[in-house]
């Protein structure tokens, strides 16, 4: 991608008139990784978000608030109570584009391999974008489409809410490549939600195995208000994708792409179980 002009507006306002005066031609940068994988030969009007006051993660009562301009890197070194995303961000291709790649830029322009819609799915995020007002997206509207669909000129992602786990919640994450850097095969996140050994609640994603990071209904179904018990939460990952068609890539097989997703659910469910029931994840 080939810029004709760069800016680095000091505030989110500033970018946002930038971005409404460039029109077809203005580009949001973030970490600007994307861009080996993006096409178009008209040279853009690029506006750098770094100066623009939208990096940092706040706790509030009930959700991490994220700044869209938080890098992965930041992600995973941050700790706190009920915070899960360092163990999304640990599987993150490599420390180098962990320190480059920011929070928004992912959940912005959703590739198959991409991996925090999956885990923000499971976690039922919502998502604050700044346009002519402030407006605020659940996860399965954002995601209902490819996001950047929901972007006007102009419109910027601000922040993103991601609910904190509470008492009796687990997250369970799986990402299967063939070495740590390739791009995913198979990416699963489950939040489970377990009272007195019977899951009450579950969130079921998986993505790169699918076109788009998608809930599997039938698999929640199958283990709300049974116990969470490994042999229960197994057999109900048995036909992971249902009628689902598998995304193959790479000389990958629909069975073998069925078999990761079988393995990494059943996984996923088992990790989300212990911790819900106070096991150390
Ligand atoms: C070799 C390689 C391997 C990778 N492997 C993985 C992987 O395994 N898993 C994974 O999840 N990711 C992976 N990535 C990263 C992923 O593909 C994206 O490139 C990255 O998440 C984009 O983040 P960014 O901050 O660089 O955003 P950018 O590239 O700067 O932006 C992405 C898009 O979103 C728009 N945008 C960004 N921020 C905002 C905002 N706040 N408001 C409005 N629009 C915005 C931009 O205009 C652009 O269209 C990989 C990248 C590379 C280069």
């Amino acid at each position: 991608m080939k810029y004709k002009e760069y800016h680095a507006p000091a505030s989110l306002s500033e970018a946002q008139n930038l971005l409404r005066c460039a029109g077809e031609a203005g580009i949001v940068i973030a970490g600007a990784t994307s861009h080996p994988f993006l096409g178009g030969k008209d040279p853009r009007i690029a506006v750098d978000l770094h100066r623009a006051g939208l990096a940092g993660i706040c706790p509030d009562q009930q959700a991490f608030v994220i700044g869209a301009m938080t890098t992965v890197a930041a992600l995973e070194t941050f700790r706190a109570r009920g915070w899960v995303l360092d163990r999304v961000a640990r599987r993150f291709v490599s420390q180098q584009i962990r320190n480059q790649s920011t929070l928004g830029g992912n959940l912005v322009r959703v590739f198959p391999w991409s991996d925090f819609p999956v885990a923000l799915i499971a976690l039922e995020a919502s998502f604050v974008i700044a346009g002519e007002s402030a407006r605020s997206l659940n996860t399965d509207d954002y995601f209902a489409t490819q996001p950047a669909k929901h972007f006007a000129i102009g419109d910027v992602l601000k922040c993103i809410h991601v609910p904190i786990l509470r008492e009796g919640q687990g997250f369970g994450y799986q990402k299967i490549t063939r070495v740590q850097a390739d791009f995913s095969q198979m990416t699963v996140a489950v939040r489970l939600t377990v009272a007195k050994h019977q899951v009450t609640d579950a969130r079921v994603v998986v993505g790169a195995g699918l076109p788009m990071p998608t809930r599997l209904s039938h698999i929640e179904e199958a283990v709300i208000g049974k116990p969470a018990t490994e042999r229960q939460l197994r057999s109900a990952a048995e036909n992971p994708l249902g009628e689902k068609r598998p995304r193959t890539v790479a000389g990958m097989s629909p069975e073998y792409v069925q078999q990761l997703a079988r393995v990494a659910v059943g996984d996923a469910l088992m990790e989300a179980a212990a911790e819900a029931q106070g096991a150390a994840s």
